[in-house]
């Protein structure tokens, strides 16, 4: 499998020259199969460069087949769908999997937030390329050779639906949690077992728990560490990087917690997520 980031920033883009070594697009990622698979999880702004990788190939001839797994529908996880050319070249097909919500279906939300009072788009009958959506549930189900499983969590409470997913080819997996905050004691067993073995999991972390007056809806540096040594997965990228955070920053919060995975001698592997990188395995 071929992982690349496209978007690393959590809930606003961050262009300015301090944020950029690590990036200032918001969420996404993409993952590709050895047999050319193509899923990408999430569509924030990072969706647009993505979209712009493909032209080069099918996706540019109206031959494109692409799976996308949303984890929710917060701005940052979903306002770059509409843009890139390749969205709008007919022939591709998406297919775009996520939650639906107690204001109605995954279609029906990306159609209100491209509507008129919104989005120049002016809605999903003017993207050109040919879409489904479908409701994301707990059944794994195949793409191509890779498995997709995908585990319900929440913002803090149940108010707003957030999935979170899991790609299996063979003996390869990837986990991807965005958002959740952990509210007790199940969420962290639940959260570990599905994460179980993994070679990478990818785990927002916007704050560290002595910055949590911050914020009060998302995972924290600590519980993503916390998750990933209870899960035994091999390496970990921090991504949902603040807004606030400058890649200095970003370079020392890391110093810190490897210093501090090394000193009990852990050989968990710790990186923050950083945009244009891709991780094969
Ligand atoms: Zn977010």
């Amino acid at each position: 499998m071929d992982i690349q980031f496209w978007g690393v920033r959590g809930y606003v883009p961050t262009p300015s020259p301090e944020y950029l070594r690590y990036g200032g697009n918001t969420c996404c990622t993409s993952v590709t199969g050895s047999r050319g698979e193509l899923i990408v999880i999430d569509a924030g702004t990072g969706f647009c460069q993505f979209g712009d990788a493909l032209l080069e190939g099918p996706f540019g001839r109206g031959e494109g087949e692409m799976i996308a797994l949303i984890s929710q529908t917060h701005w940052d996880h979903i306002l770059g769908l509409p843009f890139p050319a390749v969205v709008h070249v007919p022939g591709n097909h998406l297919t775009i999997y996520g939650p639906d919500s107690t204001r109605g279906s995954l279609g029906i939300i990306y159609d209100g937030v491209l509507s008129p009072v919104y989005s120049p788009v002016y809605g999903l009958a003017n993207i050109g390329a040919t879409h489904d959506f479908r409701s994301i549930t707990s059944e794994p189900f195949s793409v191509g050779g890779l498995t997709v499983q995908a585990l319900p969590c929440s913002h803090q409470d149940d108010t707003s639906s957030i999935w979170s997913y899991r790609i299996d080819e063979g003996d390869s997996s990837i986990v991807y949690f965005a958002d959740m905050r952990y509210a007790n004691a199940q969420m962290f067993n639940d959260a570990a077992d599905f994460a179980r073995g993994a070679d990478m999991l990818i785990h927002s972390a916007p704050y560290t728990r002595a910055e949590s007056m911050r914020d009060s809806a998302h995972s924290r540096v600590e519980d993503a560490i916390e998750v990933a040594l209870r899960a035994e997965v091999r390496q970990l990228f921090l991504f949902h990087h603040a807004p606030s955070r400058t890649d200095d920053q970003l370079d020392e919060l890391l110093a810190h917690y490897r210093a501090e995975l090394a000193a009990q001698q852990s050989p968990l592997i710790l990186e923050a997520a950083q945009e244009g990188v891709k991780i094969s395995f």
